[in-house]
């Protein structure tokens, strides 16, 4: 009886948070309801309303699952143990707890979800007369697009940036903020020696998102300091980090900001053109041009007449990607071919382009 107890939890534990052998095996309330999630990239919105919704009613048969199971495994034990008050009172708690739940979703479900606490949240952005589902297609449409960033701590939640929106999806909730209505800042940061993924130890970083306006905390987002890059990158506006915590990012990520940096003390390049987007994001405009400066002889550069077609941060991403990995202390003083024409170029040929009316 013990055993079966303490199986039966660490089950339910299992199920709960899925460890890898969990999700393979599709013991996971995704794997289980696909036929009637749908599908998550073409539909985000609406099938987080389903997922949420399935996720509570399933797991809130687990306590009656455990009687169930007992029942059919040892069923006079079960029988004498419903003489015990305490447990009679845990039955009867388990038997209404997935009836109040299947009470409460239908009472979501009624008029298209509109009820829904995820339907309820877009209501907010739905102005000027739209619809909460306005929004969601809105939503569903940068969620369809290959440039999101998605970024998961663990195998319950995850966040997700896209061009505009920054959302939380956790088991039974979704939050969804609306980029030009919040603030980000970096809420604290926890060091952990060892990591699943890595020997050498990990940093942990929470960002608290806040309403613009009245400063409320509306969501925390959990991630690795190696995603933190990744994040910065699909934000319009900065990480306020008041603190000062010192992130711990990988080499890649702290080589771009000495890149960005170092090419913001070159000469700009001044242009009346409108540029077009990057061709490595197609998020940003092309915002750099490769003019020689350094001295040729000793360097090896050579001019570099293409128009501008990238932003710096996927050009930092393209010089780095060209590097030895073995030796970052080299990077800065390297070359690197350019993306179009294939002459090689260094830092000090990098220039940003100023627009101007005219030249
Ligand atoms: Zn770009
Ligand atoms: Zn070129
Ligand atoms: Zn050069």
């Amino acid at each position: 009886m013990l055993e079966f107890v303490i199986f039966y939890i660490i089950f339910c534990f299992c199920f709960i948070f899925p460890p890898s052998a969990f999700v393979s095996a599709g013991l996971t309330v995704t794997s289980l309801c696909t036929p009637i999630l749908g599908s998550e990239d073409l539909y985000f919105i609406r099938y987080h309303i389903r997922r949420t919704s399935a996720t509570l009613i399933i797991h809130s048969f687990l306590p009656l699952g455990f009687y169930f199971w007992l029942f059919i495994l040892e069923d006079r034990q079960a029988l004498n143990l419903l003489k015990n008050p305490t447990w009679l009172i845990f039955f009867w708690g388990s038997l209404l707890l997935p009836l109040v739940t299947m009470f409460r979703v239908f009472l979501w479900k009624l008029n298209d979800w509109q009820s829904h606490p995820l339907a309820k949240s877009l209501k907010k952005y739905a102005l000027n007369e739209r619809q909460w589902t306005e929004v969601a297609f809105e939503i569903e449409a940068e969620f369809r697009r290959i440039d999101k960033v998605s970024i998961s701590t663990n195998p319950v939640s995850k966040a997700v940036l896209t061009n505009t929106w920054i959302i939380k999806i956790s088991p039974y909730s979704v939050k969804v903020a609306h980029q030009n209505h919040v603030t980000l800042s970096l809420l604290k940061n926890e060091e952990h020696n060892v990591s699943i993924n890595s020997s050498t130890g990990a940093q942990f970083l929470s960002i608290q998102v806040e309403d613009i306006q009245n400063k409320e905390p509306l969501f925390t987002i959990r991630l690795n300091a190696l995603d933190y890059a990744d994040m910065v990158d699909r934000l319009q506006s900065p990480i306020n980090n008041v603190r000062g915590i010192i992130i711990n990012q990988d080499v890649n990520s702290r080589f771009y900001q000495v890149f960005i940096n170092e090419v913001e003390q070159n000469p700009v390049y001044q242009s009346s053109e409108e540029m077009d987007f990057c061709l490595g994001c197609m998020q940003r405009r092309a915002n750099t041009r490769l003019v020689r400066r350094c001295i040729a002889d000793t360097a090896g550069c050579t001019p570099c007449f293409c128009r501008p077609m990238w932003c710096l941060s996927c050009l930092a991403k393209w010089f780095a990607a060209r590097q030895d990995a073995e030796h970052p202390e080299t990077w800065l003083s390297s070359r690197c071919p350019c993306p179009t024409c294939r002459n090689p170029f260094c830092i000090l040929d990098v220039s940003l382009i100023e627009q101007v009316d005219s030249i």
